[in-house]
């Protein structure tokens, strides 16, 4: 192999202007369905909302159990 591997974990921090919101849903879970239904990466707007939302998902889950 004559080139260097770069991880997606080194790249998230990098600025990445294919990652401005650029809908109406972004921001919003709905909008992060968007862009995974499109075959795009999300977001950052969409992936924050994502999380946020998984988060109180499992939150109460374990509520719930
Ligand atoms: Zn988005």
């Amino acid at each position: 192999m004559s080139y260097s591997y770069k991880g997606t974990e080194l790249d998230a921090h990098l600025p990445a202007p294919e990652y401005v919101p650029t809908r109406p849903s972004c921001g919003k879970r709905s909008g992060y369905v968007i862009h995974r239904q499109r075959g795009e990466d999300a977001c950052v707007p969409c992936m924050d909302a994502a999380a946020a939302y998984q988060r109180a998902w499992l939150a109460s889950k374990k509520v719930a159990a």
